[in-house]
């Protein structure tokens, strides 16, 4: 990378980076990101006046525009108009907010909840909260971005483990000082892999070495377990996890994030947590939307069995094809390319057949496992999926990695 002149301001420089580096791309055709949609809905995109098969959606379970969840934000936003114009510990909760805080503290089975009105906010807000100056938090070196950023505004002692690696985890609980607070935090199901992180050992190691638990259900509500409660389902464990958390914005068709757990955990976040007290609430229509849609994934658990359906089609239809779809057995299916080059002709010759799926590059991910990240959800039928690998394939064969 050029370093900057003498003389230049390294502000602006950074900014012209950027956008020389964008520039380029949209000149050759490789510049995917910011595209607006005409309509998002069920399986399909519209761009462009293009109507495409949605493969780069969180929307899991097809929740958007399902009709109980569109009446009661529709109602919320009669009642209650489209904000609050405060913070929740002032003048921002309304008898919705509460609603959605015990409907999903029932659905965690725990004894409460806080919702925030942003994912990446409840990571930032929580982590750092929980944690002082002399405390140590242990992070998979695959968290999502936002525990990472909560990670770093905490000012504790990060310690960083392998992806996955419950050895890796244990020697470094092992060295740690005894007396020191330690908290493990992951994700349930990691956002650019699809793979599960293995909760059972976790829970071990973390009682044996006296850490709290957290653990980010972003793409594990409404995916993992029989029924979509999440990953404690899938692996048939009741207790072990301390603070839960998840997002409204994935499987849940609104905005937000939270926490479930004891009620004294509950209280001191509402009380200490900046994103929370800092910030203004949850828009009503969005928390009533939010509550409802918990209440769908538990009314219509056959939601939940057609997507774990789709899943296994397109990872195994993927992999008889001949691609390394790595260790992913949930709806996130990286579908590894190697370079950047050739994953962002694989983005653009999809997108030119109506499939609609991103290329994820270094940084986001290492470098040399440039991919396809494609997004398989409830509301695609068999023979779309097979459509798309048959896209897909034919991809793969035109830049040579089939
Ligand atoms: C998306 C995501 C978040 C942030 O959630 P938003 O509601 O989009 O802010 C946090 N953690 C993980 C693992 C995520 O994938």
């Amino acid at each position: 990378m050029p370093l900057p002149q003498e003389g230049y301001n390294p502000i602006v420089w950074r900014i012209q980076q950027m956008n020389e580096r964008i520039t380029r791309d949209k000149m050759e055709s490789l510049y995917f990101y910011l595209q607006p949609a005409e309509a998002i809905d069920g399986a399909h995109v519209t761009i462009k006046g293009r109507k495409m098969l949605q493969f780069a959606s969180y929307g899991y379970l097809d929740l958007l525009g399902h009709p109980k969840i569109q009446a009661a934000s529709q109602q919320a936003l009669a009642e209650f108009g489209s904000g609050t114009h405060g913070v929740r510990l002032l003048a921002g909760t309304t008898r919705l907010h509460i609603e959605l805080e015990e409907t999903i503290a029932q659905f965690k089975k725990s004894e409460a909840a806080v919702a925030f009105s942003s994912g990446y906010g409840t990571n930032l807000g929580v982590i750092s909260a929980l944690l002082g100056r002399n405390d140590m938090v242990f992070s998979d070196k695959l968290n999502h971005a936002s525990i990472v950023d909560g990670c770093l505004l905490s000012r504790a002692n990060i310690v960083r483990f392998n992806h996955n690696d419950m050895e890796d985890l244990a020697c470094k609980l092992a060295e740690a000082p005894k007396k020191v607070g330690k908290l493990v935090v992951v994700d349930a199901v990691f956002s650019m892999d699809g793979d599960i992180i293995n909760l059972p050992e976790l829970i071990r190691l973390c009682k044996k070495y006296e850490a709290i638990l957290m653990v980010d259900e972003a793409h594990s509500i409404g995916v993992l377990g029989e029924t979509g409660h999440g990953i404690m389902e899938h692996f048939g464990i009741d207790d072990g996890i301390d603070i839960h958390m998840g997002t409204l914005s994935k499987t849940i068709p609104a905005i937000g994030g939270y926490i479930a757990g004891d009620a004294e955990l509950i209280t001191y976040l509402k009380h200490s947590v900046r994103a929370f007290i800092f910030s203004a609430a949850l828009p009503p229509p969005a928390a009533a939307a939010a509550k409802t849609a918990f209440e769908v994934i538990e009314a219509e658990p056959e939601r939940v069995k057609i997507l774990q359906t789709n899943v296994d089609y397109f990872i195994s239809g993927l992999q008889k094809r001949g691609f390394n779809t790595m260790n992913s057995e949930t709806p996130i299916v990286p579908i590894i390319v190697g370079d950047d080059e050739r994953a962002l002709m694989m983005a653009k010759i999809s997108q030119e057949q109506d499939i609609f799926v991103l290329p994820v590059l270094y940084p986001a991910v290492p470098q040399g496992s440039s991919r396809l990240r494609a997004n398989v959800t409830a509301g695609h039928t068999l023979d779309e999926i097979e459509h798309a690998m048959n896209v897909f394939e034919q991809a793969g064969k035109e830049v040579g990695l089939l």
